[in-house]
């Protein structure tokens, strides 16, 4: 494959790019052959740990953070570069190494100088994880509607309610709560950062899905809170909509940045494979049949690659990127599902047993069309940019 149009506008961030691929190389794939890790499957809670701290102190986890709370101030686009290719290269610890659902939220990029130290800082160092309890039994795709409540009381605040499918809830020290806050005015949607050990937090249904990523119920049982737990502080009381949009518009570009790099690996194996694999005689790669699962995944990468970067680099310019981030989520997902499931088609069977990398891949893809706001979800904001609401 020749080189893609973003890499051509991208050299900026080669040279951190390049000391990214060389930790991977040099450290991650040995550790993973170490440890018997083949596929996301395999990977064991020590070796997420160790995987996190390592990279931090290597300045990659979290690296787009600030440098007084541990970060090193990446830019964005950077850090979309580096999810594409922690993906791309098929090292299964590589997506570890930079921060994902068990990282620093950028909603704590608004929180108090306090908070930032108390909250920010462990998980920027891969010291302490988190989990988002935003959706509910009754609707995630209406995340500002929470029926969870937040209601002021002596010493701060009592949060009642069921949170569900939180990622990896079980293992997060810290937990993101999306409430109403109760007798505040109009009716506004408010976070709280939770310690996980406080009375009244509890776990029902933890269970994987399609990847062993297990999700969770968590019950907010009449949890009483401080005041220090409502982020930002007394005067950030109706900001918190604003925040939770621009910090999902984040999500949404470093998911359109994962499926690139799900896109790009199905694409290599697919082609690599159609080249080899033969059939009446001649390499698959040359039926046209196969050529055409193999063109259009790579038009669909690339149109999706340009999208990404474009709003990666709108947030690096303080743009606000609602409705690029939809278009890039939208399309990247969409595109790599799709890309997964052509070059699974190549494969034929081989990919349909357990332990081949397109069957790993075809599981892991799926969820990029429903996290931080389904297809459906990015469709309407971009119907509303239209003026079509
Ligand atoms: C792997 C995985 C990990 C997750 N991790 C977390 C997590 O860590 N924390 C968390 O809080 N949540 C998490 N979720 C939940 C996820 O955010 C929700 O599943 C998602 O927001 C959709 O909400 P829902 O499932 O309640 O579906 P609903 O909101 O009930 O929607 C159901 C269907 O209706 C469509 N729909 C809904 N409203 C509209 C509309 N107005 N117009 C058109 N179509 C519409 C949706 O697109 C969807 O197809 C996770 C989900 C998965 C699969």
């Amino acid at each position: 494959m020749s080189l893609s149009p973003v890499t051509r506008y991208t050299s900026e961030h080669a040279p951190l790019l390049d000391e990214f691929r060389a930790f991977v190389r040099t450290e991650l794939e040995p550790l993973a052959r170490q440890s018997d890790t083949e596929t996301g499957d395999d990977i064991t809670p020590e070796v997420r740990s160790f995987v996190r701290r390592r990279s931090a102190e290597r300045g990659f986890y979290a690296g787009e953070y600030p440098e007084d709370v541990g970060g090193r101030g990446h830019p964005f686009a950077a850090k979309v570069l580096m999810h594409e290719y922690a993906e791309e290269c098929g090292c299964p610890l590589a997506p570890i190494a930079l921060c994902g659902p068990a990282g620093p939220s950028p909603l704590l990029l608004w929180a108090t100088r306090d908070q930032r130290e108390r909250y920010l800082r462990p998980l920027v160092e891969g010291r302490a994880t988190r989990c988002l309890a935003a959706t509910e039994p009754g609707g995630g795709s209406d995340v500002m509607g929470s029926a969870t409540t937040a209601t002021r009381v002596d010493g701060g605040w009592r949060l009642s309610g069921r949170k569900c499918y939180v990622t990896d809830a079980h293992q997060a020290d810290l937990v993101f709560v999306v409430a109403r806050l109760v007798g505040e005015g109009a009716a506004q949607p408010a976070v709280f950062v939770v310690d996980a050990a406080t009375p009244g937090v509890s776990l029902e249904n933890v269970r994987p899905g399609l990847v062993p990523e297990m999700l969770c119920d968590v019950v907010l049982d009449d949890v009483h809170v401080g005041p220090e737990a409502l982020l930002g502080g007394e005067a950030a009381i109706g900001a918190h909509q604003d925040w939770t949009l621009r910090a999902l518009t984040r999500g949404r570009v470093v998911v359109a940045a994962t499926c690139n790099g799900i896109a790009a690996r199905a694409l290599r194996l697919g082609v690599s494979y159609a080249r080899t694999k033969h059939s009446f005689g001649a390499p698959i790669g040359t039926y046209q049949h196969v050529q055409e699962h193999i063109v259009s995944s790579r038009v669909a990468l690339e149109s999706a690659r340009l999208l990404t970067f474009a709003a990666a680099q709108d947030i690096d310019d303080g743009v606000e990127a609602l409705e690029q981030a939809a278009l890039a989520k939208l399309v990247a997902s969409e595109g790599a599902c799709r890309t997964v499931d052509r070059i699974f088609q190549v494969h034929g069977g081989a990919a349909w047993v357990r332990g081949h990398p397109m069957e790993y891949l075809y599981r892991y893809v799926r969820a990029t069309r429903i996290v931080e706001g389904t297809s459906e979800v990015q469709k309407l904001i971009l119907a509303a940019a239209e003026g079509l609401t």
